[in-house]
């Protein structure tokens, strides 16, 4: 039986809602949080069987954020920001975990989340103006709003390789990986993937297995984390001055990261004095090395510095001058893929038991029960990692059959692609809201900060609504328009769309190619979001309870 410690009121116990959330990651547990605070009556169906949502599920070898955990944090509590421990620069992910079952309680969570549940469809009742959530365990609720906090990247994706499910030993997937304990000692492991999961995962299987074979289809550049224990003065600096840290991080840096901002572009530098600001970036480590000029996004030219400079530490790293050269990216602009940040990647290469494998020039052909064919070549493993990413930001929502007005579904509305208004609403889906969807700054930021400020927009919303008497809220055709063409107008100013990425719906065949983030900027994206909500919700429809029946009625 599904875990639920709710303790609902009448309407609740009927299975009558304000609101369903749908996930249990940060976004939903801070949705709830907001909304329990506000009156509102929640239920949250939660897939896995605990909070925590990618931290969850992602629970591979070397797995750990590549924010800063000072800042990859909630911020909506002073006392949780100034009680918690972080203990090292990037959190490792057990940590992340333990931060998410210690919100959990600390906040009194779970009895209102109802684990190893999904939510398989949702269906908007025009005449009561109410939605249907039908979930796996066969129950049928209603709710006025449906939130859906399904997180970007919690759908992984299985490749399809002949011949995999006939390989005899175990297949693992980064973003899927097994809650026990999995020793690759004495074993030879093959990895399949190299953005960031392979690349976090690459340096510690190496240690454990006898023989670690990679196989790359596309080099990444990756920039070394520095990660390190951190201290009690760190820790302190921190939290002395988070109400400046949080407040730059939400409005005026692009990513939603507190960091120096460039005041130059690359080109403005002489070669000598541009090396030296990539070098003190190197040595710092992690994502800012991308914010070190200000046109690094927009300018080929300024990017080719940048990308160089990178090529030239992996040529310095890496021993062997023929893994070096594939492993220097040349198919993207730097950044235009999202950016890995890692542990000693380039380095493992130079161990005697780690195999590189270029599969772009020699395609996988097929895998074997003892292997993986490529170029004619049978390369033999015992176990096989799938490092090979997720169905981004819409995976996990057209997993929903989501059914709207005049019974028209999400996933039709979205066949050419996402469309949605703020990336918070879409037309012809009334009081149903995406956290950090399509359309917004989300995997282009520090996620908890673009979280923190949908949660806070919706939950606003809600309790606007309700004091407003009104029902329905609901994205117009024309400012989701609108929407849409700035957000691709945007994507198209910058290097980005010229990478075959995630972003771009590039990794899964078929997929329509749309540049899915808001790249305006968190500072730039809150405000256009304040605004909108001062205007009274500007470019919505809100629709009374009285007039809504009416509506619906005739
Ligand atoms: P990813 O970036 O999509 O990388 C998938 C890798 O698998 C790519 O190298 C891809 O090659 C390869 N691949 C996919 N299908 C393949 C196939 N059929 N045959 C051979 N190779 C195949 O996925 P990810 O590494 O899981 O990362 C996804 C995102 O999750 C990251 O960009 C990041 O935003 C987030 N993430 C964050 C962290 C962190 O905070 N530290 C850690 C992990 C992930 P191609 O490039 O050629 O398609």
């Amino acid at each position: 039986m599904p875990a639920l410690q709710s303790n609902p009121g009448d309407n609740a116990r009927a299975g009558s809602f304000d609101a369903v959330v749908v996930g249990a990651g940060f976004a939903g547990m801070y949705m709830l949080y907001r909304l329990r605070g506000l009156g509102f009556s929640v239920r949250v169906y939660e897939h896995g069987d605990d909070v925590g949502g990618t931290w969850y599920w992602n629970r591979y070898p070397g797995a750990r954020c590549d924010v800063e955990s000072m800042q990859y944090s909630y911020s909506f509590s002073d006392e949780l920001q100034q009680e918690w421990d972080w203990s090292e620069r990037y959190a490792p992910q057990p940590e992340i975990l333990k931060y998410a079952n210690h919100v959990a309680d600390r906040f009194d969570l779970r009895r209102d989340i109802q684990f190893s549940t999904r939510v398989e469809s949702a269906v908007f009742d025009e005449r009561a103006n109410r939605w249907s959530v039908t979930t796996s365990d066969g129950h049928t609720v209603t709710a006025q709003f449906v939130i859906l906090a399904t997180g970007c990247l919690s759908n992984a994706r299985m490749p399809d390789i002949k011949g995999l499910s006939g390989f005899k030993g175990k297949v693992y997937h980064t973003g899927h990986w097994p809650h026990e304990p999995v020793d690759f000692t004495g074993q030879r492991v093959g990895v399949i993937g190299t953005g960031s999961s392979g690349i976090q995962s690459v340096p510690v299987i190496a240690e454990q297995a006898d023989h670690l074979t990679v196989f790359q289809r596309t080099a990444n550049f990756s920039i070394p984390a520095r990660n390190l224990p951190l201290t009690d003065e760190e820790r302190q600096a921190f939290r002395q001055n988070y109400r400046e840290i949080r407040r730059f991080a939400r409005e005026e840096a692009r990513n939603g990261i507190y960091t120096d901002m460039p005041d130059r572009g690359a080109l403005d530098d002489g070669g000598n004095e541009r090396r030296e600001r990539y070098e003190a970036r190197w040595s710092r480590g992690g994502l800012t090395f991308m914010s070190v000029y200000n046109n690094l996004a927009l300018d080929k030219a300024a990017n080719d510095t940048a990308a160089d400079f990178v090529r030239q530490k992996i040529a310095e790293i890496v021993e062997d001058p023929e893994t070096a050269r594939l492993l220097q990216p040349t198919s993207h602009p730097i950044g235009t893929k999202r950016i890995c940040i890692d542990s000693d990647y380039y380095a493992a290469f130079n161990r005697p038991n780690v195999t590189l494998v270029d599969i772009k020039a020699n395609p996988i052909e097929e895998i074997v029960p003892t292997g993986v064919r490529a170029g004619d070549k049978l390369y033999e493993v015992d176990a096989l990692v799938l490092a090979t990413g997720f169905d981004a930001m819409t995976g996990s929502v057209a997993k929903i059959d989501i059914t709207g007005r005049q019974a028209r579904t999400l996933n039709q509305k979205w066949a050419e692609g996402p469309r949605t208004y703020l990336g918070l609403m879409s037309n012809g889906f009334p009081n149903l809201f995406l956290i950090t969807g399509p359309g917004s700054p989300s995997v282009l930021s520090n996620m908890i900060v673009s979280i923190e400020q949908h949660v806070d927009w919706i939950a606003h919303c809600a309790a606007y609504m309700r004091e407003h008497g009104c029902e329905t809220m609901e994205a117009n055709r024309d400012a989701e328009d609108t929407w849409v063409a700035h957000v691709n107008d945007v994507a198209h100013g910058t290097l980005y769309p010229q990478a075959n990425s995630w972003y771009m719906g590039a990794n899964i065949p078929g997929k329509p190619r749309i540049f899915m983030p808001y790249i305006g900027g968190v500072g730039q994206y809150r405000q256009i979001c304040n605004d909108v909500a001062a205007k009274g919700y500007e470019g919505f429809t809100m629709t009374a309870a009285e007039r809504s029946k009416k509506a619906a009625v005739s």
